[in-house]
């Protein structure tokens, strides 16, 4: 990876032999490194069996979980908010699991649309739940810093899946506490 990063260096008009970007390959491929550890995870790992007994099935949620991911597009950053919400039919999550578990899928390229479905069907896969809803909200660099540059501009999306999807009342409350 370094000697890709060195010949985009050059590509860009730059010279990989000045002083200041000596260095920059190996930072850059170890930053790349750590923003796709996603790849090298796998769900059964990150939740290590942190599965325990439900003892109701009211609603679980956890919100406002920070995430930051690289849009697959253009490989820029875009960050924001991840809530989390289920009701349990067996099981619930160890609630530290659960940003594990997003952060596990933002650490590679993704869309966002795709991240909201892939983190809620991992919670769906490991806990059988009567339903989740995820809704990220995120601000894309890709937006702000070059195209439209809409600095300002938040991107929603969600997936409901289950009893979230079914009862208009039980996606309502969990609309309402995420708020
Ligand atoms: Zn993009």
């Amino acid at each position: 990876m370094q000697d890709l990063i060195r010949e985009l260096i050059v590509k860009i008009g730059e010279d990989p032999q000045r002083e200041g970007l000596l260095k920059t390959p190996e930072r850059v491929a170890k930053s790349y490194e750590f923003l796709t550890r996603g790849y090298r995870q796998d769900l059964a790992t990150v939740v290590n069996g942190a599965l325990f007994e439900a003892e109701s099935d009211d609603m679980v949620i956890v919100k406002d979980i920070e995430f930051f991911s690289l849009c697959e597009h253009h490989m820029l950053p875009f960050f924001g908010k991840c809530h989390v919400g289920y009701i349990p039919r067996k099981k619930i999550l160890g609630i530290s699991k659960v940003a594990r578990i997003v952060d596990m899928f933002a650490r590679r390229l993704q869309i966002q649309e795709r991240l909201t479905g892939e983190i809620a069907g991992a919670m769906m896969e490991i806990l059988d739940a009567q339903g989740v809803g995820v809704v990220i909200e995120a601000q894309h660099l890709c937006m702000q810093m070059r195209g439209v540059e809409k600095q300002h501009s938040t991107t929603t999306s969600s997936r409901m899946l289950g009893i979230f999807r079914k009862e208009l009342a039980t996606r309502n409350e969990f609309m309402r506490l995420i708020r």
